[in-house]
């Protein structure tokens, strides 16, 4: 269930929020009002998001108004100077991205592209706000979405056991069982790169790390908590710190 505001409106989304700094990164000193075309045109983006899916019945739900004051939270953060009436969110989206202009404009490219895709909006529409990586919940359900594609597992595990037995490439564990049939099931394709920076419309198997299931969770939730991309070898280092 979504966390609401005042109005009834759902919290704006690190998606959401990154649109809105892609339009305040190209602004001036002035901030524009819910009247102008580029507030108007991100207005109608943001209603047709594919998060935060009951919110769209609300006429309210981030209309021109909505986003003009965005705009002034993110210009209160950037400034320091105003009220300080701008979210955490707002506030950690500013620190993560606010000085990074290019990478901005390349996380809102994907996101729109993204966006489109049905079974990515299907994704972002159910996912858990505690599996959100920095890049936003859509961003995050197209690396789920093509991670669990059946033809790259295909393809992933058949590649890895033309060169030896199945281990993981991040503990190098091996397989709990020997039997072959139920040993596949313990595997996972993980990116090896965020989606931001391949640019890449299909994901090949060189693209993919293969991970147990422990270490695939584990290096999602490493990204979340760091808010920002972990390597293989970023988590292998945590395990060894673990023991
Ligand atoms: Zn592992
Ligand atoms: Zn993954």
């Amino acid at each position: 269930m979504a966390v609401t505001q005042g109005h009834g409106n759902p919290k704006w989304g690190r998606d959401e929020v990154l649109l809105a700094l892609d339009l305040y990164l190209t602004l001036g000193d002035t901030i524009p009002g819910p009247s102008d075309n580029r507030v108007v045109a991100l207005s109608e983006e943001l209603r047709k998001l594919p998060i935060h899916a009951d919110a769209k019945k609300n006429d309210r739900f981030r209309n021109a108004a909505g986003v003009a004051f965005k705009l002034q939270n993110i210009h209160q953060v950037a400034t320091g100077k105003g009220l300080d009436n701008f979210s955490s969110t707002d506030k950690a989206v500013w620190e993560d991205f606010g000085h990074k202009p290019d990478l901005v404009r390349q996380l809102a490219t994907q996101i729109r592209a993204q966006a489109g895709d049905a079974s990515v909006a299907a994704e972002a529409a159910t996912a858990e706000d505690d599996e959100e990586f920095s890049e936003g919940r859509v961003l995050t359900a197209a690396h789920k979405v093509r991670e669990r594609s059946p033809a790259l597992r295909r393809k992933v595990l058949k590649a890895r056991r033309a060169i030896g037995p199945l281990v993981c490439e991040c503990c190098a564990r091996p397989p709990l069982t020997a039997d072959a049939s139920i040993a596949e099931a313990e595997f996972e394709c993980h990116h090896k790169l965020p989606l931001s920076q391949t640019n890449a419309t299909k994901t090949k198997a060189s693209d993919v790390a293969l991970l147990c299931a422990s270490c695939h969770r584990l290096i999602h939730r490493l990204m979340q908590t760091r808010r920002g991309w972990a390597s293989v070898e970023d988590l292998r280092a945590a395990l060894c710190q673990a023991t």
